[in-house]
């Protein structure tokens, strides 16, 4: 049967399924940074993205984290509950990196006194500014309630996932998350993987991550490699 195209995004592409609950997600290799002015490709970014991103969020709801993950099928596609996104992008920093570092004048690799959240207007034709509750109220992005609840579970996310990765050499810089409703519950959608989050080496601080693209780094399937290797011990 033909898969029913309904989105296609910069790295994904959504089909429908004959559960109108689900949705299923294509993981592509195409790799876009700065709002899309920089475009490439990572060969098999897609199958090492679904499969990091499959490992987190089962972790995720072994810990009581409410997310759209329901199988991976296959190695590029992933089955979700199809949710409606809420249009904020919810950042969790530890160290200060990237457009943080910028903004308030500190050196990369600098540690956060406290874990900071921010929230971002998903918005390409703005390139997703930074916004806060005000702004979001205004907007009407999201209720007072479903704001409280995307900081509670990204601030759980954090612990989870920092400890986790800790164990495995890694260190957890910052990410980014997404929301969406599902039968009214706000629920964690997208994907996290090296695309979405900072990984550094414990040990040596190399990036592991898509700064390694951004910065025209080198060794970028490489390093989506060994981040799936230590999380998974899977070879690709
Ligand atoms: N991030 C993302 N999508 C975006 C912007 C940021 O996944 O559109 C992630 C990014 O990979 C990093 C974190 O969010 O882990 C913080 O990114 P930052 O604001 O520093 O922006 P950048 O330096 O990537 O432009």
């Amino acid at each position: 049967m033909e898969k029913q195209p309904l989105y296609e995004g910069k790295a994904k592409r959504i089909f429908a399924t004959n559960n109108e609950d689900e949705v299923l997600v294509y993981y592509k290799d195409d790799a876009t940074a700065f709002n899309g002015e920089k475009k490439g490709t990572i060969l098999n970014k897609g199958i090492l993205n679904n499969r990091i991103s499959s490992f987190f969020f089962k972790l995720l709801s072994e810990q009581g984290i409410p997310n759209h993950f329901v199988s991976m099928p296959s190695d590029r596609e992933m089955l979700v509950k199809s949710l409606k996104i809420l249009l904020v992008e919810v950042v969790v920093r530890n160290i200060a990196a990237g457009s943080l570092a910028k903004r308030i004048g500190w050196e990369e690799g600098r540690k956060m006194p406290c874990t900071v959240v921010e929230m971002y207007y998903k918005n390409d034709d703005l390139g997703d500014p930074l916004i806060n509750d005000y702004h979001i109220k205004a907007l009407g992005l999201a209720t007072a309630e479903q704001v409280a609840k995307m900081e509670e579970y990204a601030l759980k996310i954090n612990t989870i996932l920092t400890n986790y990765l800790k164990e495995k050499d890694l260190e957890l810089i910052d990410f980014k998350l997404e929301f969406g409703l599902h039968k009214g519950e706000v629920m964690l959608g997208d994907e996290i993987s090296p695309d979405t989050c900072r990984f550094w080496d414990s040990k040596t601080g190399e990036k592991l991550d898509k700064d390694r693209f951004r910065r025209n780094l080198g060794n970028v399937e490489e390093a989506y490699k060994e981040v799936l290797l230590r999380l998974t011990g899977e070879v690709l």
